[in-house]
């Protein structure tokens, strides 16, 4: 018997109208190498591993040969980016195809730097090796993290250089998501297509998403609080991880709630809210502490894109618009507050526990506190690394919350099984992501990041830890900077 691939792609979005999408073959590529394959997420999705461990995988993962199925295209869309709002639209990646997995769920296949398109403008449509590693290291950390992610199936180097500011070895990622329907999406619809268009799309993210708000009366409004409340839910659980996402524009926001777009994210180490790694982000617009902010903005962009659909008359459209959006912070702080406690082995609620929470937050921010590390060591109860843990100040705080923890009925076994679960101890630290990255990219060897991507699979096991994951990278006087789009 001959065994099968096993791709099984049922194209709905190339059945939307033409004008939110351009036909788009990928460009082929010289010699087509499979740096990494995700054979876990392979056969989640129905794939066979062994057989896309190969020249073939390899040739379809660069775009050379095209699974059966696939109608390749480049999606069109709109955005604010850092507050300007413009045409943009895929201009390198290629989206070949929605896969029905056996389960029956769709999901979004996409090569990302697979030549120029339609909507390149000035861009060469590539990507380099490292940031599409990068991609690949951090949002499969995140899934792991239990955080809804897009995720990444392989990587693949091309043969051909790409001209940065270097020239770079050329690469390109598979992306899996649940879909690629973003804000921009619908600000392009409402933008430059007609209201019948806006609800063409509006159906099509409502079914795919939302199935069960499909017959609703109030279906637009619902579908924007389906929006309001999974965004809500995403950003609380990047701000209880310190995740920075670098670059909230509003195309790179999803309507399924995964994170997208790993551009310049990192995570922050050093407590400190008002963290930005982005180079390009001069003034902080996109800073740890304004994200949920931003989240809020971006929301507000996506609810104006929608206001002709919720209700005719305008104001009365704005009145219900508003009402959900108010949702948002609210969710936020809800969302918030829940996981912090669970930070800390709280089980019920009192009032008072925000200012414990906050007391902790500030004390990590005076004494330059590692995040990660500060909770891990208080779900361990090893409270000798850092030098906040040698404080007055800490000690007045610990007795606190050892009291606090007192008037629960929880064991201080449960509380500590709670925190276990809420605190990872591993996440992609940008000193051990960038030395995976320089072993991969100057000299071809991947062993760094296996380990990597081994450690960060796991990232909540108490149980065996590995101490150099954990690690602070050594003082540095230059702030680490991360970079957009190469
Ligand atoms: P991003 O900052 O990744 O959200 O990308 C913003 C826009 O720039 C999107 O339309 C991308 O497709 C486009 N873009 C980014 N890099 C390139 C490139 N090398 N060539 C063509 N378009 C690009
Ligand atoms: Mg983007
Ligand atoms: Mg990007």
């Amino acid at each position: 018997m001959t065994q099968h691939t096993g791709w099984k792609f049922d194209n709905s979005y190339a059945r939307l109208p033409e004008s939110f999408y351009k036909k788009n073959a990928p460009q082929p590529v010289s010699s087509p190498k499979l740096v990494i394959l995700n054979e876990s997420l392979a056969e989640s999705l129905g794939l066979n591993p062994k057989l896309l461990n190969s020249e073939d995988g390899a040739a379809i993962f660069a775009g050379n040969k095209l699974p059966n199925g696939s109608e390749p295209l480049a999606q069109a869309y709109a955005g604010h980016q850092f507050g300007h709002f413009a045409m943009l639209g895929d201009g390198r990646a290629v989206l070949l195809g929605e896969q029905v997995t056996p389960e029956g769920n769709r999901f979004d296949v996409q090569l990302k730097g697979a030549g120029r398109t339609h909507f390149s403008r000035g861009g060469d449509g590539r990507a380099a090796l490292g940031p599409m590693l990068r991609e690949y290291i951090i949002s499969e950390a995140m899934e792991a993290l239990g955080i809804p992610t897009t995720r990444s199936l392989a990587v693949v180097t091309t043969g051909d250089p790409v001209i940065r500011e270097t020239d770079l070895p050329g690469a390109i990622l598979t992306r899996v998501a649940a879909s690629h329907l973003r804000v921009g999406t619908f600000q392009y619809a409402a933008g430059f297509l007609d209201i019948e268009d806006l609800q063409t799309l509006a159906e099509y993210a409502i079914v795919r998403h939302y199935p069960d708000i499909e017959n609703d009366e109030m279906r637009y409004g619902n579908f924007l609080h389906e929006v309001v409340k999974l965004q809500a839910n995403l950003i609380s659980k990047w701000m209880l991880v310190g995740f920075i996402h670098g670059v909230m524009n509003t195309d790179n926001m999803t309507i399924s709630g995964e994170t997208i777009d790993y551009g310049p994210c990192a995570f922050m180490d050093t407590y400190d809210t008002k963290t930005v790694f982005s180079s390009i982000d001069r003034h902080g617009r996109y800073a740890y502490e304004n994200q949920p902010k931003i989240g809020m903005w971006n929301l507000a962009r996506f609810a104006e894109s929608l206001l002709p659909l919720i209700d005719q008359d305008e104001d009365k459209a704005i009145e219900i618009a508003q009402n959900i959006l108010g949702e948002f912070p609210k969710r936020y702080e809800e969302n918030w507050l829940a996981g912090m406690r669970a930070k800390l082995g709280l089980f019920n609620e009192e009032t008072a526990d925000i200012h414990l929470i906050n007391e902790l937050l500030e004390l990590m921010y005076q004494h330059k506190a590692d995040y990660t590390n500060t909770f891990s060591s208080l779900t361990m109860n090893k409270l000798e690394n850092l030098l906040l843990f040698t404080t007055k100040q800490f000690q007045v705080w610990y007795e606190k919350w050892q009291a606090r923890l007192d008037r629960q009925e929880q064991s201080r076994d449960e509380c500590r099984d709670l925190m276990r679960v809420s605190n990872p101890a591993v996440i992609p630290r940008n000193h051990r992501v960038e030395e995976a990255l320089e072993a991969a990219v100057e000299n071809g060897d991947l062993s760094v990041m296996e380990n990597l991507l081994n450690a960060l699979a796991d990232p909540y096991n108490y149980d065996s830890i590995q101490e150099e994951y954990c690690s602070l990278p050594k003082p540095s006087t230059i702030p680490y900077r991360t970079f957009c789009g190469t």
